[in-house]
């Protein structure tokens, strides 16, 4: 970077012309306090002819029907306040070159009467509708004050004028949109020369990118719609450029920094294993073995996530690995996100492993005094060559002997920090990740591209795909009906209400008041147990377990029900008040049917007309508009149910609604936020980024070479904040 221009831009924004140090102080307020801040203010949105209309056109589409948005540019002619019954009413009459229009307010108008004045021009934004009269209205439409000359100039060239989020702070020291609009693109106009390219020559290059000053002179005064869209790419390009330097150098800087160890298959005790099992493995099953043997074998530590969809048979996998790890004397973990799910894995593996010579160990916060010294001892004595628990397992005084793989079950409890952590305490076992919840691609490149992916993308052979209806609760009688008719046939059901949220009391009294009723009208004949939130682990388990050994026909559960645990005969799941889960939780409680050969059904239930309507009516995500999509958020995440049983495209769904950072906690991870680019839509720009990066670590990974001088001080100038993340100083 050359110093001096680098300086100039440094300088604090009261040296731009028209700014001084008082409006400095509010442009400081919202995080612009040099000049350069100032360039890198970008414009919220802008005007353009495409989408404007006269108002006559207007006029004509209303009479047609049209019910979206539109903007018109209007001079004001006249301003009227009255009273319109209880209200007060505000009306702007404008007209354009076509013919009048009216923009109306109603209460709160106040501040309004001294926004508009006879002669004025603003574009104006909103609804329009008809008047009784016939005349073309605007209800609370969004403004922006423009000049004549803007006016002029916009109608006759086509210029696009851009607007900035003129914020309160900014509103104190008398800046208007015009003011402000004027303020940065004399800044513009003047300082933007000064700016040095932050992306590497040949990246621009290969990736048709616009440079960076001419990118930004037309993100604030765009020559045209096609320029502007090339430079907010370029933007956006920039910005997961840099992310994915990043996670590239996360990756390389985990895998390369650490020695881990080399394993591999020594003996027959693989072989002998897979001989015992009633089932032979699935490709996909294969497959992610063969690329974890293939990374247990190399130096470099493992790091790598296990996706499968609930029941595709991860777990026989994880086991496999373990048994690699001891073929070369290593201890291996085990880590589950509850007691009992470690418990469950407890028991398999020592069934599972009866017959060879290797022992298991359990270790939970809740055991014995006595049991867990005497474990933590065998841990330490190198007596445990398998060992299961909790994360509790990090946090205690545990002293492996020889720890050389650690197996983390359902990962996304843990976060991505505390996997790291894991490798930082002095050795570098090799990390395998399992997870049911499918990771979309975007965020596979992004929060977790640091580790490498297998999928498990078939299940075990025999399962049928689960039948998934949406019912209103008007049909329960015929459920219950169901229930009992498929209870001859050796079906198990699950009954599941929403857990009463802040009050176990309620929750409590919930459960009885369903299990009384259902005990004693249409389930009468069949014999239920029940779950709730006010039970403990332990209590819960025994209820499940019973279940599992089929005491009862019926399982009545408030609070969620455990994942993981395996219930074969389990073939129905009826949720109530469906509208009330989200699309994960949906998702993985219908994964507790369907585990064995015989045809299972999910019912989701909700509210009668709601459930009518929503089976009426079909989403689909291409044509809705992001306001429509937070309307049907409840309909769209039923019907995705309904449609899809692959937690894949589930995934997407839910991420499209709710986002990255509220599904994975990217918050808390370190991982950066971003400013311009959506991940969930700029999927190509971020695969292209993210090659582009990678190419630069693989050859150069800790970004010495004087080519790459310019990355390396634009991450530490701009993402120095995120530095740990990427694991380097
Ligand atoms: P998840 O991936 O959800 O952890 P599990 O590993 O618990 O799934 O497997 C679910 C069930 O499927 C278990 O009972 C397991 O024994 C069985 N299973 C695993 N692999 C196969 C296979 N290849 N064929 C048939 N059944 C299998
Ligand atoms: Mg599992």
């Amino acid at each position: 970077m050359n110093t001096n221009t680098e300086n100039i831009l440094q300088q604090s924004t009261k040296f731009i012309k028209s700014i001084g140090p008082k409006r400095a102080e509010s442009f400081q307020k919202i995080g612009i306090a040099t000049i350069k801040d100032l360039l890198f203010f970008f414009p919220s949105r802008y005007l353009d002819r495409s989408t404007i209309a006269s108002a006559a056109k207007i006029y004509g589409y209303v009479l047609n029907g049209f019910e979206g948005e539109v903007t018109i540019i209007g001079k004001v002619e006249d301003i009227e306040k009255r009273r319109f019954g209880s209200k007060e009413l505000f009306k702007v009459k404008m007209r354009d070159a076509s013919g009048f229009f009216d923009c109306i307010w109603f209460n709160g108008t106040k501040y309004l009467q001294n926004v508009f004045s006879q002669g004025t021009y603003y574009a104006v934004s909103g609804k329009p509708a008809l008047t009784k009269y016939g005349h073309l209205q605007l209800v609370h439409p969004d403004f922006d004050r423009i000049t004549e000359d803007e006016s002029q100039k916009f109608l006759n060239t086509g210029k696009i004028i851009p607007f900035y989020r003129l914020s309160k702070e900014l509103r104190t020291t008398n800046l208007g949109d015009m003011s402000l609009r004027k303020i940065v693109s004399s800044a513009v106009e003047q300082y933007a020369d000064y700016l040095t390219e932050t992306l590497p020559e040949s990246t621009l290059k290969e990736d048709q990118l616009m440079g960076i000053i001419e990118a930004l002179k037309n993100i604030h005064s765009p020559e045209s719609r096609e320029k502007l869209d090339k430079a907010l790419k370029r933007f956006k390009f920039e910005e997961l450029f840099f992310i994915e330097m990043l996670v590239a150098l996360r990756k390389y800087n985990l895998r390369d920094l650490l020695p881990g160890f080399s394993m591999k298959v020594k003996s027959s005790l693989v072989r002998d294993f897979l001989k015992t099992l009633p089932f032979e493995l699935t490709k996909g099953q294969l497959n992610a073995l063969s690329e974890i043997r293939r990374d247990m074998e190399s130096i470099k530590p493992m790091n790598r996530l296990l996706q499968g969809d609930v029941g595709s048979g991860k777990t026989i996998v994880a086991l496999i690995a373990m048994l690699i790890a001891k073929d070369n004397a290593f201890q291996s973990v085990l880590m589950a996100p509850t007691e009992i799910l470690a418990d469950q894995h407890y028991k398999n593996f020592t069934r599972l492993l009866k017959d060879f010579d290797i022992s298991v160990s359990l270790l939970l916060g809740g055991q014995k005094k006595s049991d867990k010294r005497q474990n933590l001892q065998d841990i330490e004595q190198n007596k445990s060559d398998i060992i299961i628990g909790t994360h509790a397992l990090f946090e205690e005084n545990v002293t492996f002997n020889n720890l050389g793989l650690v197996i983390i079950d359902e990962q996304h409890r843990f976060g991505v920090v505390q996997r790291s952590k894991l490798v930082t305490k002095g050795v570098a076992p090799d990390v395998l990740v399992m997870t049911a919840t499918p990771i979309p691609r975007t965020l596979s490149m992004t929060v977790y591209g640091d580790l490498d992916i297998s999928i498990i993308n078939q299940m075990p052979k025999n399962r049928k795909p689960i039948k998934t209806f949406l019912r209103g609760d008007g049909m329960l009688p015929k459920i219950y009906d169901f229930i009992v008719e498929k209870k001859k046939v050796g079906y198990q059901s699950f009954i599941i209400y929403p857990l009463v949220k802040d009050s176990e009391k309620l929750d409590l009294k919930a459960a009885e008041t369903h299990f009384e009723e259902l005990n004693k009208s249409y389930l009468s004949s069949l014999s239920l147990g029940m779950v709730h939130g006010q039970m403990s682990w332990q209590e819960k388990e025994d209820v499940m377990k019973d279940f599992a050994n089929k005491k009862y026909d019926v399982l009545i559960a408030t609070s969620v029900i455990e994942v993981g645990i395996d219930v074969p005969d389990a073939n129905i799941i009826v949720i109530n008040n469906s509208d009330r889960f989200g699309l994960s939780q949906l998702h993985q409680l219908r994964g507790r049917v369907g585990r064995g050969d015989k045809q299972a059904y999910c019912i989701l239930v909700t509210d009668d007309s709601y459930a009518s309507k929503t089976n009426s009516t079909s989403f689909n995500f291409e044509y809705l508009s992001n306001d429509q999509i937070e309307k049907n958020k409840t309909a769209i995440r039923l019907q995705t149910m309904v449609n899809y049983l692959s937690g894949f495209d589930i995934a997407e769904v839910d991420l499209k609604l709710r986002g990255p950072g509220d599904i994975f906690g990217t918050k808390q991870s370190g991982f950066p936020e971003f400013k311009y680019a959506d991940i969930t839509k700029d999927t190509d720009l971020l695969i292209r980024a993210k090659s582009a990066a990678f190419k630069i670590i693989e050859y150069d990974p800790k970004l010495t070479l004087p080519e790459n001088k310019l990355i390396r001080e634009a991450l530490i100038e701009n993402y120095k904040d995120n530095l740990d993340y990427a694991k380097i100083a």
